[in-house]
């Protein structure tokens, strides 16, 4: 396979050549650098990171060195993020299921039914240790350095780190990857105290199932929260000065009849709710709320308050201006199409970067700069990432939604069905959830796909792959679905 490398203008080794090399000669070309140049470093070890070193190591490239601050590997997404979150959702359910008779219903009787939180949070910790350690050996394997401390650009090809033991470390490097990722965004005036006050960390290390937990934010991690500790017990309020759940990505309708089933759940939402302040007082926590719409103003109580009001980049402490690195308005580093920053040997990817804070995201990012940076011409698209909230049932969402194709004026019609008309859904007695499909009545090509299932995060990858690749609704009509299964359901919406 031929490729035209094209290196750019900084990386010292290589200035203003263009080669045309195949991958074997690239290989040749990084394994003479024997000297302590790495060719590559990569500030941060979530995925961004992680999966930019080992495509940097795939293609060829001899010295990768990743820097993380974090004792263990993985970023948010594995210590403090998807990993422990999935965890809980799915251990919390576990246990609704059989206090709430479902199992009882399906003849598996339990007796002494007990909540042993300690040990589920230990398990949660074991999964994600195990994961952690599996990532830091295939990233040892792979010939990858890895360094324990703080990271701060100190030159242009340099990182000065702090290491874990006191001690002063400088990476010297041809090119450098920011891949920092993101941090909980500050709720002004109110003070996280990891107890009574939590973020979306200390959510998911509670010691105590909270009687009374109130959320302030409605987007993703705010609705997955409330969820598993509304399924271990908790009273659980949801307030946000939005009108709707969820993320604007997934369609009004849809996320409205998820609100209603998390509501006969048990979930309470109070919507169009501006929070004014909140205190702790001994055990409990006052909050105070303002109505959007009328001003009327109100105080609430619980025992635990989770502030998940969104995340913000995290370039904290990095020296950007050292090396004159830009970032926007909001605090993203500005990137290039090929996440070159505005300086040239430094590159950004993941959540410090505009665009979906997702690990799917971020990953893809960390393997496309590195073609990039490589020469490989290489890009993805934003609008074909897929959206998951991993409640019970999750919902998941691809392309536009109605609002979107009202509002850019693109001609649309709307299919709907219901898991009621899903045998694998009807065992599983769990028929709660729809899918709303939305194609271009003259090619049939599909536009949206939008689903509440208790598999929805998994089915929503067949509508991404005709998203992608232009696969006509007739067509998936077409195609055999195995019986009975949840992705069935695109049989039964375009093939009749
Ligand atoms: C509660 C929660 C649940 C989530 N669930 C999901 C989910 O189910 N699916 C999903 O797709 N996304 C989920 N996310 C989002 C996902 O975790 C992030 O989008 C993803 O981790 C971003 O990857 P990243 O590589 O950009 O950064 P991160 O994973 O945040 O990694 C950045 C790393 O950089 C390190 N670092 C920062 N500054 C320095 C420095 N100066 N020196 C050295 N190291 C430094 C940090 O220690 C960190 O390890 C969730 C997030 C949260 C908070």
């Amino acid at each position: 396979m031929k490729i035209l490398f094209v290196f750019n203008s900084l990386n010292r080794r290589y200035c203003g050549q263009i080669f045309r090399y195949d991958i074997k000669s690239f290989r040749r070309q990084y394994s003479k650098n024997e000297d302590r140049v790495a060719d590559l470093a990569i500030i941060g070890i979530g995925p961004g990171g992680l999966y930019g070193a080992l495509r940097a190591k795939e293609i060829g490239m001899k010295h990768v060195v990743v820097i993380d601050k974090l004792p263990t590997v993985g970023g948010t997404c594995i210590n403090n993020g998807c990993i422990p979150s999935k965890c809980l959702i799915k251990f919390s359910y576990n246990y609704h299921q059989v206090k709430s008779g479902v199992f009882a219903s399906q003849g598996v009787v339990t007796s002494g039914l007990k909540l042993d939180l300690i040990k589920l949070m230990s398990s949660k910790s074991k999964i994600v240790a195990n994961l952690s350690d599996h990532m830091t050996s295939i990233l040892k394997t792979s010939g990858i350095d890895i360094v324990r401390g703080t990271a701060k650009i100190s030159g242009c090809n340099k990182i000065t780190v702090e290491t874990d033991d006191g001690k002063r470390r400088v990476v010297e490097a041809d090119n450098i990857i920011i891949a920092t990722g993101a941090t909980n965004r500050p709720f002004p005036g109110i003070e996280i105290d990891e107890e009574r006050i939590v973020s979306t960390a200390g959510v998911l290390n509670l010691k105590t199932v909270p009687k009374r937990l109130t959320v302030v934010g409605a987007g993703i991690s705010a609705i997955e929260m409330g969820s598993a500790w509304c399924h271990l017990g908790s009273q659980v309020t949801i307030v946000s000065n939005d009108s709707l759940i969820g993320a604007f990505k997934i369609d009004e309708e849809v996320r409205s009849k998820y609100q209603k089933i998390l509501e006969d759940q048990g979930m309470k939402f109070v919507m169009d709710t501006k929070i004014l302040g909140a205190k702790r007082s001994g055990n409990v926590v006052k909050v105070q709320t303002e109505d959007v719409r009328g001003g009327k103003k109100k105080e609430m109580e619980c025992d635990v308050l989770l502030i998940a009001v969104g995340r913000i980049p995290y370039t904290e402490g990095l020296d950007l201006e050292r090396v004159a690195i830009k970032t926007n308005k909001n605090g993203y580093i500005q990137v290039h199409p090929n996440y070159q920053t505005s300086t040239p040997n430094f590159y950004a990817v993941g959540d410090v970067t505009p665009g979906p804070m997702t690990a799917h995201k971020a990953s893809e990012d960390g393997m496309t700069c590195v073609d990039n940076l490589c020469g490989i011409s290489a890009h993805f698209d934003w609008i074909n990432i897929p959206l998951v909230i991993y409640t019970h049932p999750e919902i998941a969402s691809i392309g536009k939604t109605e609002e979107e194709l009202q509002e850019e004026g693109i001609p649309y019609e709307v299919k709907w069905c219901t898991f009621n008309e899903n045998a694998r859904a009807r065992t599983d007695l769990d028929t709660t959830g729809c899918i709303k499909a939305l194609f271009c009545p003259h090619t049939k090509m599909v536009l949206g796909t939008h689903i509440i299932s208790q598999h929805a995060g998994e089915i929503i990858h067949e509508a991404l792959i005709a998203h992608q690749f232009g696969i006509t609704a007739p067509q998936i009509g077409r195609m055999v679905h195995a019986h009975p299964t949840y992705a069935k359901i695109y049989k039964t919406i375009y093939g009749r």
